[in-house]
């Protein structure tokens, strides 16, 4: 069986100044060595400070965005090769939040891929359908939709992480059954084996996100192809992810 190292990755969103950074150092304490890789991925604002904190640390940084463009006159946008520039290891593309809020496409999101990719950043690219294409039946053609077009064709099981994220389970509190979870999962894993070839598809890893938190982490991570999790509002304090990263790396 191919070997994929658990990720638990914490998206900061629009949260968090100077003084939230003491929940980094709480965190890097309680997490020295880790058996999984944690990523925080905090506004730019801080990503330069945070990972300055982490760069001997057991934490690695992303940022939440980056522009299609390498640089240019594109007032208030970041480029991938900027995220670099301050130490981010990884890049969350193609959040619904981003899609919805900034009209994302998948073609802009295959576009961002790209330019982070040959910036050096690592990517996770974000898939998931909305509560009305769940109840009319289109989950599957939805993500199967979304990864042909936002995954650009030079991916590999390192430098490409996929985040399942159903939109109604974003910062709601509400999870799919276990299930639904599995069925939607075991679909990525096999979209991306037959896309890429099976050594790329099995050790490409995929995050659940939405509403994980420390009482329901345990039984997600059970499920069959979930290699860990993105974790929004239960990342901003270190007391309530470091149960989640102790859940990641007693799972299976
Ligand atoms: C997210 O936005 O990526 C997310 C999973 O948020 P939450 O954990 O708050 O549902």
């Amino acid at each position: 069986m191919t070997y994929r190292k658990k990720m638990a990755a914490g998206n900061w969103k629009m949260n968090g100044h100077w003084a939230e950074l003491s929940e980094v150092s709480t965190l890097l304490e309680r997490h020295p060595n880790p058996a999984c890789d944690v990523l925080l991925c905090p506004p730019a604002t801080l990503l330069s400070r945070m990972s300055d904190m982490t760069v001997d640390g057991a934490v690695m940084t992303g940022g939440q965005d980056c522009h299609t463009d390498e640089n240019g006159a594109h007032t208030g946008d970041i480029a991938a090769s900027m995220l670099a520039d301050a130490g981010a290891d990884y890049v969350i593309l193609g959040h619904s939040e981003r899609r919805a809020d900034h009209t994302e496409e998948d073609d802009d999101v295959r576009t961002k891929a790209k330019v982070a990719l040959n910036a050096g950043l690592k990517v996770i690219i974000c898939c998931g359908e909305t509560l009305a294409e769940r109840e009319a039946a289109n989950t599957l053609d939805i993500i199967g939709g979304q990864l042909a077009g936002s995954i650009p064709d030079n991916v590999t099981g390192e430098n490409m992480v996929v985040a399942y994220e159903p939109v109604w389970a974003i910062g709601t509190g509400k999870i799919p059954t276990l299930d639904q979870i599995g069925e939607v999962h075991d679909f990525i894993r096999a979209q991306l084996e037959r896309r890429f070839g099976e050594g790329v598809g099995r050790s490409t890893r995929i995050l659940y996100g939405g509403s994980v938190k420390a009482g329901n982490a345990t039984e997600i991570f059970a499920v069959s192809n979930v290699d860990g999790a993105l974790v929004g509002g239960a990342s901003l304090k270190a007391g309530d992810f470091s149960p989640i990263i102790d859940a990641l790396e007693a799972s299976k």
